[in-house]
């Protein structure tokens, strides 16, 4: 006899189509329901991608940030964190050890800083597109259509920007002076300009329900994402939202889970919060949907200080040069992947 879960789950495999009612079922799964969704959505990460994990190496090049977002370790208001800034000498460096180890996509991410101007960010992109044959990832935050497009226009392919939480109302409360319809807006210019697009979410923030999280896979689904960055909450001393319990892991990997299933060519992060909270949580994020991990290549003067969430001394000193990484997926039974990772969309370059 087939269960509710398993029709739930056959009808996604089948339509990737899913209603917020059915999407709770399966937050709510447990025990063998889990299991099952999980091995669901192993099975179709590796119908679509094989046993390839993309590597995206990400250098945090600024923890200056104008914005107060509740969750953040950065915030502006948190006077305790040591600020500090690379030089567009030392993040063009840092992109060139990279390159030279193997790595092919490169996320360059930092508060939003307008100490960068964006003249400069632009002739950086260029370089490193002349000089390191990257892909590039640009994560800096809400800009103008036009601070979006001259990024672009200097060869930036992608650009992260999650949209934190699809609740309205508490997304306006975390992130003051800012709007979700104005996130979204950020994303619609974005596409308009030809990035392929990461979003994504936090799971666990406080004041987030289960129908709350229902929405944000629904909202994923709706921007259409080429990349979904989805972790824990993990919260900060330093911020209104210390004493808040951690995220689940167990629901990270139920949201990544139900995420593939609903959209099976997006780019799903096993994300470096998760990997915070349980050493083991990257890998079973692989288990169960994922096909990236994005190591941290900030250099270790400036890794420390980059503090979103607190750091676990494991996830600081992990080893996450490329060689490293080959020689730990495979462990796992995954290969490295060669290329840049582009989006395996069809017709999404032909649409540029
Ligand atoms: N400033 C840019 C922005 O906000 O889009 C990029 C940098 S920001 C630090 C990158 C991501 O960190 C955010 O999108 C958010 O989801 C995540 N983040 C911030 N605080 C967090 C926390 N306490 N726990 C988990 N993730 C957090
Ligand atoms: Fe700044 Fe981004 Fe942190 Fe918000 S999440 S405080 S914008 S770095």
């Amino acid at each position: 006899m087939t269960t509710k879960i398993e029709k739930v789950i056959t009808k996604a495999l089948i339509t990737h189509e899913l209603n917020k009612e059915e999407i709770i079922m399966l937050l709510e799964a447990e025990g063998k329901d889990k299991e099952l969704l999980f091995q669901e959505a192993d099975k179709l990460r590796k119908n679509n991608f094989g046993d390839e994990v993309h590597l995206r190496g990400i250098i945090e090049f600024s923890n200056y940030c104008s914005r107060e977002c509740f969750y953040c370790g950065l915030r502006c208001q948190n006077h305790v964190v040591n600020r500090n800034r690379m030089t567009i000498d030392e993040i063009y460096e840092a992109a060139k050890e990279a390159r030279n180890q193997g790595y092919m996509t490169i996320v360059l991410q930092s508060g939003e800083d307008s100490w960068y101007k964006v003249d400069i960010l632009a002739e950086l992109i260029n370089k490193m597109k002349d000089n390191l044959d990257l892909a590039i990832t640009m994560s800096v935050g809400e800009h103008s259509k036009n601070f979006y497009k001259i990024l672009r226009e200097a060869g930036a392919d992608r650009y992260l920007l999650k949209h934190e939480t699809s609740d309205k109302e508490l997304f306006e409360k975390l992130r003051p002076g800012t709007t979700l319809q104005g996130r979204l807006n950020r994303l619609k210019d974005l596409r308009e300009l030809g990035y392929q697009i990461g979003g994504g979410f936090m799971v666990g923030l406080p004041g987030q329900s289960i129908e709350t999280l229902a929405d944000d896979i629904l909202l994923t689904k709706e921007l259409d994402v080429e990349m979904a960055g989805i972790g824990p909450f993990i919260p900060h001393p330093e911020t209104p939202l210390r004493g808040y319990p951690v995220g689940s892991v167990s629901m990270v990997l139920k949201v990544i889970a139900i995420t593939r299933l609903l959209l099976p060519l997006t780019h799903l992060p096993a994300t470096t919060a998760l990997a915070n909270l349980s050493p083991e949580g990257r890998f079973k994020a692989l288990s169960c949907g994922a096909n990236v991990i994005m190591p941290d290549l900030t250099p270790m003067i400036y890794k420390t200080n980059y503090e979103i969430y607190p750091k676990s001394s494991e996830l600081l000193n992990f080893d996450n040069s490329f060689a490293s990484w080959e020689k730990e997926l495979l462990q796992h039974g995954r290969r490295v992947s060669k290329d840049y990772g582009h989006t395996p969309k069809p017709g999404f370059f032909a649409k540029l």
